[in-house]
Order: structure tokens, then sequence, then C-alpha cells
């Protein structure tokens, strides 16, 4: 061992350390690539001052202080608030305004920005340094009470909720604030909040202040340094708020991240008639489509675009209000997608005309979008192959697989005047489920089975859990950028949203629509067309998509199928880039088939087992276990050989060629029988034999713990005319096809070996009869004996094992089952709160590979069976199999092939590119 070398260690220079990255008006602290110090908020509106576009000076509070936040009682680094006040008073000067000056005074936001995008989760506050006396030296410094009035209103309100905690406090109750302001809207005589005048808005905001004296028994804080450093704590305070923690178990986001808190100088999109706020995208991140995308609203401040309290204006239209701030908009928009290189989402404010620019981030998109925009940008020449297959997560591919309404079901639909609605199309699928109401009762509702469309004037961040609950989310209120639209878009959901025709009454759980008779009321069934925005009342039959109809049922020509095209393009690529082999778990010839279709190399698992329980076979396997004798087996096992056969051959030449991985018979054999006496007495009719025989072979078969009984090779070991049967229905099999020019591979698996004994007498049989079928046919054959590992001792022994196998297949069900001394059928009392709340594990080990202790079996039995076979072949067949977190493992510890259910396989084919390309 070398020795360690003596390294001359200077002491750390004693400076104070940095909190504080400033942007704008010059300064340029932070960069894009700055998120885990300054969020992702304050890393791009950093990047965008370094590209030179017009950002509000300001300053971002680093995701250290958050963490010194937490570990120190909630209190800050005693060096914070000297840098506060110093980049303060940079902006002061750069804009020649004074924070808390009577006269002019200079107006700020208090902004949240995690490293990672957490939509809605985290609280702003605008207009801040606002009270009664700064609000006249607005009034004077901009000669517009109006405008000065409603900024303050706003302000309370937004402080009075985020800092002061005044929400509704139960589900069915609404805002305070906004019942005030409707209260205050109806006793004018008004509709919009911008019809309000300065009077009405001075009004309010002393009703505000009343109401959270009233309600939480404060004061509003009228010093404007108060103000800033209560929003400050409330950022921070704000990470562990409930929403912010489900959001994070959501979106796996460690807690130690921290958010940052950024400062801007307020610019004001509500000074009137030529002003305004909008959001963007730089392309449709509904379809992906290369056309700019957003919504603005003129007079309006911050949330009103995404909150839905007016229906906002297509992008477009601001060409109309302010031509040249829509085409330096436009000019923008360029100018980021190029620097990016990626669909961007923006959000800007125009001020008398002149524009700003608040935020920018990668858009999220759909998973129709991901692929258009990653290929799209492909033939842009903007990004490489592997970087569009960066760009998709494998999981999205799932949402191009999912069914769409039956187009004749909906027609009928529609002339039947089922078609209640339209909204915007904001989340594309087809969704049919009972109305519910209020996130809690879709949670509930689901969580008792049932399929549930989450129905809201609008979301909110706390009804995320509902929303992951629901089949789809319709709204009343918002575009295409609210807050329901964003998370559904997130989490593949269906949704419409903005279907502005909803009259939604929480109280009474029940909806009416303008125009119509009928009251939908909680329970009752709607369906949502998410690609259109259509809603229907009741249940609609739905069809397979464009890419099961072209692969699958071959119903429809690529030619006509656009998004098809798409999918097919990224396969190429990602099957261009990955190593790793992907097979599909497939027991029948159309398994296979479908397996072939989407991509599959092969069958890397076919569970014999459920051949029996087709057409005609469970009753000679019957016979089979209930057989008193040897004899009386054979003769039973006799029925079965030709029916396996012809499974066999079926599958053989379903794929053509492709290596088949074959177990040898598995489970329980009480698992072939009936456990209750009418089930029995059929039985023993059919067979013919007396029903106490049946009943006292069931008994006879019981155990008390099944999945480590009698079952696995120990069938084959103790009843080796079973093999025998199995491995002649595959050798005659395969000489069949063989002889029809289909070229075949045969892989026999012998299943929950772990002692290389019991692989070497099945491995004996089955090799015996191979022999005897190829002299029987005058033909030779290639095939492997291979077995699974799944169980400890066989991983721990994979090198005494590999001397009798040709390959081993990672039986990872049972491998965690036994790794975990956890019987999977029994976790799901303690697996979930396991997983969710103790966080033992990271994800639920039965879904995604367990690294430290079952990846940790896989990687000693990968070592040791390579040490013994150079050559072993390696693979994978539990059901993590189409796990892109697993498929990367898999790829890693050097396996051959993963092999999942064929609806995976592109899942698979994905994962395995980005785990070659370390994605
Ligand atoms: P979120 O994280 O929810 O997007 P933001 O911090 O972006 O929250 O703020 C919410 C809204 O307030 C946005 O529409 C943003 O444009 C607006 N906003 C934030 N800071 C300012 C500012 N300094 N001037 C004007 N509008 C602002
Ligand atoms: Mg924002
Ligand atoms: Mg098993």
């Amino acid at each position: 061992m070398a020795r360690p070398q003596a390294k001359v260690v200077r002491p750390a220079t004693r400076r104070a350390a940095r909190y504080i990255y400033a942007f704008g008006a010059g300064r340029k602290d932070g960069r894009a690539d700055m998120k885990d110090l300054l969020g992702g908020k304050g890393a791009n509106l950093a990047e965008m001052a370094r590209l030179g576009l017009p950002v509000p000076p300001g300053f971002t509070i680093s995701t250290e202080v958050c963490t010194y936040y937490y570990a120190n009682r909630r209190s800050y680094p005693p060096a914070l608030r000297a840098q506060v006040a110093a980049a303060l008073a940079r902006i002061e000067k750069a804009l020649g305004r004074r924070f808390g000056d009577p006269d002019d005074p200079l107006l700020v936001s208090v902004r949240s920005g995690a490293r990672a995008s957490m939509p809605g989760m985290m609280d702003t506050i605008l207009n801040l340094g606002l009270n009664d006396r700064t609000v006249q030296g607005l009034i004077r410094a901009s000669g517009n009470p109006r405008f000065a009035y409603d900024s303050y209103r706003r302000f309370v309100q937004m402080y009075g909720d985020v800092v002061l905690g005044l929400k509704p406090e139960s589900k069915d109750e609404e805002d305070p604030f906004e019942v005030a302001l409707q209260e205050k809207k109806r006793a004018r005589g008004v509709t919009l909040d911008t019809e309000l005048d300065a009077d009405a808005l001075r009004e309010l905001v002393d009703e505000f202040k009343a109401l959270i004296r009233m309600r939480k028994g404060v004061r509003f804080p009228e010093d404007p340094h108060a103000q800033l450093w209560g929003a400050i704590g409330a950022v921070f305070g704000s990470w562990m708020n409930q929403r912010a923690i489900v959001y994070r178990k959501l979106n796996n986001i460690p807690e130690s991240w921290g958010t940052a808190v950024n400062v801007q100088a307020m610019v004001f999109g509500n000074m009137g008639a030529d002003s305004g706020t909008g959001v963007a995208f730089t392309r449709d991140p509904a379809t992906g489509e290369n056309v700019f995308y957003g919504e603005f609203l003129m007079n309006a401040q911050g949330e009103d675009v995404v909150a839905g309290t007016r229906t906002p204006l297509p992008i477009a239209a601001l060409e109309k209000e302010n031509r040249s701030a829509y085409a330096e908009l436009v000019r923008i928009r360029r100018t980021l997608e190029r620097h990016y290189r990626d669909m961007m989402d923006i959000e800007f404010t125009i001020q008398q005309r002149k524009l700003y620019m608040l935020q920018c981030r990668v858009g999220k998109r759909t998973a129709f979008a991901a692929i258009r925009i990653a290929v799209d940008m492909v033939r842009e020449r903007l990004i490489a192959h592997d970087e569009a297959l960066r760009r998709v997560e494998p999981e999205q591919l799932s949402q191009l697989l999912r069914p769409i309404f039956d187009a004749r079901e909906k027609e009928r639909t529609v002339k039947e005047k089922r078609l209640i609605a339209r909204g915007l199309n904001a989340g594309p699928g087809a969704a049919s489920g009972r109305v519910v109401f209020n996130a809690e009762d879709a949670e509930r509702r689901a969580a008792a089975g049932e399929p549930v469309i989450l129905v809201r004037i609008e979301t909110s961040p706390e009804d995320i859990g509902g929303m992951n609950a629901a089949q789809g989310i319709l709204t009343a209120r918002g575009g295409m950028t609210s807050h329901a639209a964003l998370v559904a878009r997130q989490m593949g959901k269906v949704c419409v949203a903005g279907c502005e025709a909803l009259l939604i009454d929480y109280k009474a759980r029940a909806m009416r629509i303008t125009g119509r008779g009928e009251v939908v009321r909680e329970g009752d069934f709607v369906s949502l067309d998410g690609s259109t925005g259509e809603v229907f009342l009741g249940q609609i039959a739905t069809t397979p998509s464009e890419v099961v109809r072209v692969l699958i049922e071959r119903t429809l020509a690529p030619a006509r199928a656009p998004v098809y095209r798409l999918y097919a393009q990224l396969m190429k690529w990602a099957d261009q880039a990955r190593r790793l082999g992907v097979r599909a778990n497939a027991d029948q010839p159309d398994q296979g088939a479908n397996a072939l279709a989407f991509g599959a190399e092969g069958v890397g698992l076919c569970r014999t087992e459920h051949m029996f329980f087709g057409e005609g076979k469970i009753g000679p396997m019957r016979e089979t276990i209930l057989a008193g004798t040897a004899e009386e087996r054979r003769a039973a096992l006799a029925k079965l050989l030709p029916l396996q056969r012809a499974d066999f051959a079926g599958l053989f030449r379903a794929m053509n060629g492709r290596p088949v991985t074959i177990r040898t018979l598995d489970p329980p054999l009480h698992e072939f029988l009936p456990h209750d006496e009418a089930g029995q007495r059929e039985v023993a009719a059919a067979l013919g034999i007396p029903f106490e025989h049946v009943r006292e072979r069931v008994e006879a078969l019981h155990e008390f713990n099944p999945m480590l009984g009698f079952r696995g090779c120990r069938l084959g070991i103790i009843h080796p005319e079973i093999t025998e049967m199995q491995a002649r229905a595959i050798f005659e099999a395969a000489a069949e096809v063989r002889q029809a020019g289909i070229p075949v591979e045969p892989e026999i698996m012998i299943p929950l070996v772990g002692h290389v004994k019991e692989l070497a007498l099945q491995a004996e049989v089955v090799r015996r009869v191979a022999e005897e079928v190829m002299r029987e046919k005058g033909t030779r054959l290639r095939y492997l004996v291979g077995t699974m590992i799944e169980i400890p001792r066989g991983a721990l022994t994979a090198d005494e094992i590999a001397g009798v196998a040709e390959f081993f297949s990672f039986g990872t069900n049972d491998l965690t089952q036994t790794t975990l001394g956890v019987s999977r059928d029994d976790a799901a009392r303690f697996l979930r709160p396991y997983v969710d709340t103790f966080e033992i594990y990271e994800r639920d080990p039965f879904e995604s590979i367990d690294r430290g202790g079952v990846g940790a079996l896989m990687r000693i039995a990968s070592e040791k069976g390579r040490a013994r076979r150079p050559k072993l072949k390696l693979g994978i067949c539990g059901e993590h199999g189409g796990d892109p977190a697993t498929v990367r493992f898999c790829h890693e510890i050097g396996l051959d092939y993963v092999s999942c259910s064929p609806f995976r396989v592109p899942i698979a084919r994905l994962a395995a590119a980005r785990a070659a390309l370390g994605a």
C-alpha cells in the first residue's frame, strides 16, 4: 500500500461567508449552473441578466442560509443582516429610490426558489415596502392612486396569507380575502377587480388588515424592514410546510436541498391599460409544436394570469396591444431557445409599455411535447441525438401508449347530447371517473379503488395529493399556464382546464353547467378528453393509442400517425445508444408478438404455469396433482405433453429465432386446485374421482408458508417426471419449428435454486431429455440450461452454480422477498409507511431494486458467476426489469439484458440508452 503523503494544509482565510448574489443593473454574480446555491429562479435571473435581457435588479439569498436556518433553530447567520442591507442599498442606488421612503418608495418582491422548480409550492410576496405612509409616496410618484391602492391591497392580502397564515380553515371554506373582495365588488356593482376604484381598494386594505387582526390576533406590520424579514422567514419556513413536503415526496426531492430567497425590485403590470403581465412557453407545452405559446392580461399583476381571476388573452394578441414589446418578446424567445437549447417557460411584465423579464426556466411538458421537441431540436441542429434521449424520461413513454376515447363511442356520446362543456386541452389522454370536489375526497375514493375526476374552480398546491390520486382533473378557471395545467402536465394526468361553463358549488358538492339543466353531483361519472378539452357526462369506452394501433393492432399506417413516427425516431436513437439487451416476459404467442412489436429482442421469462390455466389444460394438470402414484402422474402428464408442446411451438414461432427463456414449473401445487367445497366437488365430478379424495389432497397440500414451501425446483426434484414432460414439450416443439425453417433458441431455466446440487439434478433431466428428443428426431438443437437467482444462497454460491448453469436470470421478486424477509403479499400494512413516513427504503423495493441489499447480492452473484464462467449470460426477469432506475443498475453491474412486460419494453429501451449515456 502506498504511504499517505504528508500534505501542506493552508489555514483557511477567515472571511465572512458569502450569502448573497446580486443580479441586474450591471451585476451578475450568479449563473444558470449555480442552481444548487441560488435555486432555479435565482440562477436563471442571473443568467438572463448576463444575456443582457431586461431584468429588474435584485439579489438572491443562497440555499446555504436555508440549511443554516434549519440547523440553528430557525435563525440566520450573523453576517446576513449586513449583507442584505448592502445588497438592498445597491438596488436603491441603481433605481434612485429608497426602501421605506415616504416620498418615493422602492418596493420589492420576495420570491422563493428551490433547486428544482416546485410550481406554486413556495409563496411569493409582491409590493413589499408599502404601508399607510409609503402608499402616499407611491401615489405622488405615480400620480395614480388606484394603482397604488391596488398594489397595497394585493400586498396586504399576500402577506396576510403567506406570512401571517390567514387561509381557509376547512376544505369547503373559500379564501377569506377573496370573500371580502367579492363582497366589495358586489357592493360596488362591478364584476372585475379592475373595475374597483381607488376608494374601494383603500377600504379593502383596511378591511383586510381588520380581518388579520380579528382572525389571527396580530397587527399587520407597518415597518418595511420588519415586513422584509417576515417575508424572508416565511419563504424559508415554507420549505417545511405540508404541501412542500408532499410535493418533494412525489418528486423525490431531498429535504436537504433547501430553498433560496430572491428579493427583487418591483415592476408593475397593474399601472393601467398600457401595462400588463404574462407567461409563455417558447413552444407549445402540450403538443410540442414550434409556436410561441402563452397568455397575458393587461392591467394585471403577478399571479392574475395563472390564478384565473380573469381569462387571459393568447400571446399573439399582445402584438395588437403593444407592437414593440411583442417584437422584443419574440426576439427574447429566440435568444433564450438558442442559449438554453430547450423549450423555456418565461414570465414577463410590461410596465407602461416597457418589457421586463421576471423568470425563465426549462418548461414542463407532456410526454408528447417532450418527444416532439427533442426530435425537432435535433432536426434544427440545436441538440445532438444523445441530448434528445436525455430529454425524455423513460416513464413518459407510457403516456404515449395510454388509451384514448373510442371515436365511435365519442360520436354517440355527442349525439346523445352528453358533451356538456369545453375547456382547454391541458393534459392529453382520456379519463372517465366519478366526480369529486376536493382533494381529500379524491384521495379517499381513489384509495378505495374508484376512478375519480377531481373538479375544482381552480386548483392550488394543497390539492397535489388529490390530483395525484385522480384519473383526471377538471377546472372552471385558469388557462394553459394555470396551476392545474402545469401540475397535470408534469404528472402526466389527463386535464381539462378553464372550463368556464361549469358552475361549481363546493358546499353542495354539485355543479351545474351554463345553458344546461342537469346537476352533476359528487359520485356521478364524467369523462374528459384532455387532447381536445371536451367534457362528457357518463363513461366512454377507450381505444388504444396511436403507437399501439400502428404497432400492435396494425390498424393505422405509420404515414398517418405523426406521434408514432416521433416515437419510432427516438427509439431508433435509443437502440443505437444502448448496450443492454431488452427482452419481455411473455407466456403466449400473442404476448410474444406484442413484445416484438415494441422492440423486444427475446423472451426473458415464459412462465409455463400460466399456460396451464388455458383452455383444456387445467383438467390434466389437476389430474397430475391429484395422482396417487408416479404411474398415474405419468399418465396425466402424457395428456399435458401435446398441449404444452403446442404452446411452446406457438411462442417459438412468434419469436422467430430470438432466444426464449422458459421456466420450469414454479408455483406451489395447491394454486391449481379450488379451495372451496363447490369447486372441489366440480373437480371430483369432472375427473370421476370421489370428492373426499380431492378434499384430502387439498388438505395434504396445505402449507403454512407456501412462498417458502414445496415449489420451484423442489417440485421437479421430488417429481422429476414433471420436468421430464416439460423438457420434452420444449424440445419437441423446438424440433418441429426448426423443421419448418424457423430458427429456435430455447433457454431452459430452473427456478428457486439455492444449492448447486438442485440445479445439477434438474439440468441432468433436461439434458437427458434433450438428447433423447434429438436422437428421435434426428436433429441437433442449440439450447442453454440455466437458473434463476432468486434466493440469497443461490447468489452467495453463484460460483458453484455457474459450474452447471449457462445463464443466470435474477428473479428479483422472490430475491427481494427472501433478502428482505418480507412477503410481498403481507407487506401492505407496513411497506407504504416504511417508504413514505420513515424513509427506510427510498422507494418500494418491489418496484425499484433495493441496491444496498438485493442489489449487493446481484453484484456478488454476477461477479462470482462470471469468475467461474466468463461467458455466463446474465439477465433480470423480475418486475423490476421495467423500472428505469433498476435498468440503470443492471447496466452498471454488466448484465446482458433486462426483461419486463411487453408494454414496458419501450421504457426499458430508453432507460437502457440513458444508462449507457450516463443520463
Ligand atoms: P412562482 O414561483 O410561483 O412562479 P414567482 O416568484 O415567479 O412565483 O412570482 C409570482 C408572480 O409574481 C409571477 O407572475 C412573477 O412574474 C411576479 N413577480 C415576481 N417578482 C416580481 C417583480 N419584482 N415585479 C413584478 N412582478 C413580479
Ligand atoms: Mg414564477
Ligand atoms: Mg420466483
